[in-house]
């Protein structure tokens, strides 16, 4: 059986990720998101969702992206300008 490269755990349910050409072996969703998810770059919570991405940086939601000072960012896409 495949081994967790989070934490080691040798599982028989462990699964693939395959992500960006490589294959990640997982035996959870914590381990996965802990390897996977990047921080938000202001707050340093875990970006699980889609996060916001602003010049290269990576940020939770649009009010940190905000904080940092990208202005452009909003949460949703409206068609008001
Ligand atoms: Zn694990
Ligand atoms: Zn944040």
């Amino acid at each position: 059986m495949a081994r967790c490269e989070v934490c080691g755990n040798d599982y028989d349910m462990s699964f693939e990720v395959h992500a960006q050409g490589q294959v990640h072996v997982f035996d959870s969703f914590e381990c996965a998101m802990h390897r996977m998810a990047p921080n938000c770059e202001h707050c340093g919570c875990r970006i699980v969702g889609h996060g916001v991405e602003a010049d290269g940086h990576w940020y939770c939601c649009a009010h940190c992206a905000r904080e940092e000072g990208a202005t452009a960012i909003v949460d949703r896409v409206e068609t008001r300008v």
